[in-house]
């Protein structure tokens, strides 16, 4: 068994925290486990949770567009989130659970070895870059931490409660791509 197969196991029978009770699926993770890129999400929604893979609902839509209109390929990269299983009714995670859950996105880190790293919203950027950063105020800017570029920016949620952030989505987008173009074109 290799290593995923052994992250999936652990996944599927995880008890460590209460979001367990509630899941259909656990949501680990959908795209290019070899692609250098990733993005991380907060958590699986209602279709996530029923599919058992993150952002294929309507906000996983709207980034699959955003992301196509700047010509990545769905190959080029793997999405998860910060959490594994769906918090009720859509809430943030709680501190508890997402530090319960994030030795798996570690794990997850440490298989794929990603060079850049877009943390979609303030929940996996709080956990990933900062706990004090503000998403309205840093978004767009990147940070290198141990060799890996990250960068914030909105959860395409976000975007579709308020349209008017999708420019400034869109422009951080551009922003990953030419990193992209920089760090990983040829390098798996
Ligand atoms: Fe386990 Fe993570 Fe699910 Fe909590 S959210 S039960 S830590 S897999």
């Amino acid at each position: 068994m290799d290593r995923w197969e052994q992250l999936f196991i652990k996944c599927q029978n995880c008890t460590k925290c209460g979001l367990h009770t509630n899941r259909s699926k656990v949501v680990i993770g959908r795209g290019n486990p070899s692609s250098s890129l990733m993005f991380v999400g907060e958590g699986p929604g209602e279709q996530e949770d029923l599919k058992g893979l993150p952002f294929v609902g309507p906000a996983g839509k709207l980034l699959d567009l955003l992301l196509e209109s700047l010509y990545f390929k769905q190959d080029e990269y793997y999405i998860a989130n910060v959490v594994k299983c769906r918090p009720p009714n859509n809430r943030e995670p709680y501190d508890e659970e997402a530090q319960a859950c994030l030795e798996f996105l570690r794990e997850q880190f440490i298989l794929i070895r990603p060079k850049i790293i877009v943390c979609l919203g303030a929940v996996a950027a709080k956990y990933l870059i900062d706990k004090d950063i503000k998403i309205t105020q840093d978004r767009g800017t990147w940070i290198n931490k141990k060799g890996c570029w990250m960068m914030p920016t909105f959860h395409p949620a976000a975007l579709l409660r308020d349209p008017s952030k999708k420019p400034a989505a869109f422009e951080d987008m551009r922003k990953v791509r030419m990193k992209y173009d920089e760090l990983c074109r040829n390098c798996k």
